[in-house]
């Protein structure tokens, strides 16, 4: 834009927002796995004498440049959160703050006050941050993040994944959320590095604690892919346009946002939605978090049998921390184990699941100890089906009597009863079928000639059954899958 346009178009958003015409539209974000509303983004707008809306794009930098941006903010902000006073309390709120806002010690104060005149908590309330370079981790932006938080507030990351400063800055700031950007969502259904860039902040986001969002979903098979990977939250114009504020009460009443939880289906989606979609690295995280839940020690170890993540149950049988082991191959920590190992390990590395395999084991440390285990090997499969780590599944059953010993895996089903009751109740025999050879290590091409039946059928259930399981992802659903296998054998 010339000079003298900005301007006058400075001009015109001052005079715009001094009349209040700059207002707030809301676009519904919804959980992807039970379809319901759960709160919305505001996005600034603004409606031009001349019929036209001038886009955010355009005016938001605007603001940025002429100081208007506080009070653009503060105008969208009181009038998006007495619209939100009147909804049900369990729908949030999301706003974005630009990151020159956060350069005003006097913000937070200032928004805590807007909020309560307009009556709206702040413990509802979500701050969208883009990543950006403007952003500087200094103490006065520290400072205003930390005491929002402390008023109850949320922050999310907005648009993660584009700028440079991604990493840094989700060090940096203590973040809730992460927003996967749109530029990701809109090519993943033909482009594998976005899925695997989502897949990444998905595992990222799990590891971290965080939850995510995805935007810009535009189309049922995304939603639905997404969905399959783990993500948490989805805007965009499958589950709604941005409406203004007369439009939300009336909507949220009719229950327009709100979709069927999500289904099954034997589509190109879930085709690849049940793959394993992480990096090596980000799969890790994801294993991570499921781990240190787990009834029994589970460790992910490379093809040189070298520890890439266990959780904590494993290493209390080697009485070393976690980190210890990391890097370090089978053979150097627990040696004497190593030698009734090694056969399956590489068994297991050639493809196969060597599953229940009981170990005696006399630790140097301890001696005149006998510990038993039972011990299982499952290999991991990258998408083009080669074995690229191993999974290790280590029951300690030395206390335990020998009836017991002989129904081990069983016991680790029963640490979580709602798994052993799906099993019983909900799935179907073929489904229990598929989900055995699944945990056993085939993979569906294997499982559909196994069985004789179309590979599209073999996903189906599968999709299916991971849904009753309440796996929130592929790696999730593995573990548990591999529990109710052992219920059912
Ligand atoms: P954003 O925060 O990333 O907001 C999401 C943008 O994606 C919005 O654009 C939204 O209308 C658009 N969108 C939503 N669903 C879809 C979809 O399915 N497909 C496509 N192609 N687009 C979708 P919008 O409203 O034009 O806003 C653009 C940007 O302007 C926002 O990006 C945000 O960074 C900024 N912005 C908007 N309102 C405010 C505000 O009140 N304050 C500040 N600081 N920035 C704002
Ligand atoms: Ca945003
Ligand atoms: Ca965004």
């Amino acid at each position: 834009m010339p000079r003298s346009q900005k301007t006058s178009e400075a001009a015109a958003l001052r005079d715009a927002l001094q009349r209040g015409e700059v207002i707030p539209y809301f676009q519904p974000l919804v959980a992807m796995r039970s379809g319901e509303l759960a709160g919305f983004e505001v996005l600034a707008r603004w409606p031009r004498s001349d019929g036209t809306m001038t886009p955010p794009a355009i005016f938001i930098p605007l603001a940025e440049q002429a100081g208007l941006i506080d009070l653009l903010t503060m105008q969208i902000l009181r009038g998006a959160t007495l619209t939100a006073a009147a909804w049900p309390d369990d729908l949030r709120l999301s706003v974005n703050l630009s990151p020159l806002l956060l350069r005003d010690h006097t913000l937070a104060e200032r928004v805590g006050e807007i909020i309560r005149q307009s009556g709206f908590p702040l413990s509802r309330m979500i701050f969208e941050v883009t990543e950006s370079a403007l952003i500087d981790f200094t103490e006065t932006a520290h400072g205003v993040i930390a005491e929002l938080k402390a008023m109850g507030a949320q922050f999310a990351q907005d648009d993660f994944g584009t700028g440079y400063s991604s990493l840094r800055q989700l060090q940096a700031l203590p973040f809730d959320k992460l927003k996967i950007d749109a530029s990701f969502v809109r090519t993943m259904t033909q482009q594998r590095n976005s899925r695997k860039i989502i897949a990444a902040i998905i595992g990222l986001g799990i590891s971290l604690g965080l939850s995510t969002v995805a935007e810009g979903v535009e189309t049922s098979q995304q939603a639905d892919m997404l969905a399959a990977m783990g993500c948490d939250l989805g805007q965009g114009w499958w589950f709604g346009h941005p409406v203004p504020a007369s439009e939300v009460g009336g909507g949220i009443a009719d229950g327009r946002w709100n979709r069927p939880p999500l289904e099954a289906t034997a589509n190109a989606a879930s085709d690849i939605a049940l793959r394993l979609e992480a990096s090596p690295t980000q799969r890790l995280g994801q294993l991570q978090a499921l781990y240190d839940g787990a009834p029994m020690g589970l460790a992910l170890l490379d093809t040189q049998f070298r520890y890439l993540s266990l959780n904590q149950r494993l290493a209390d049988i080697h009485d070393l921390p976690v980190a210890a082991h990391i890097g370090r191959s089978l053979a150097e920590i627990g040696s004497d184990l190593f030698t009734a190992v090694e056969p399956n390990l590489r068994r297991a590395l050639r493809g196969e699941a060597v599953t229940n395999v009981r170990v005696r084991w006399a630790p140097a440390s301890r001696p005149g100890q006998v510990r038993q285990f039972v011990i299982s090997y499952y290999p991991v499969r990258d998408e083009d089906e080669h074995v690229v780590a191993i999974s290790l599944a280590v029951i300690d059953v030395t206390e335990r009597a020998d009836d017991i010993v002989l129904n081990a895996p069983h016991l680790a089903a029963e640490a979580d009863p709602a798994l052993a009751r799906a099993a019983a109740t909900l799935l179907t025999r073929r489904q229990l079928d598929i989900i055995r050879l699944t945990a056993e290590g085939l993979s569906v091409k294997e499982i559909a000639r196994e069985l004789k039946i179309a590979i599209g059928t073999v996903k189906a259930h599968l999709s299916r059954a991971y849904q009753l399981l309440g796996a929130r992802n592929r790696v999730e659903a593995i573990m548990r899958a591999r529990l109710v296998s052992d219920v059912v054998n």
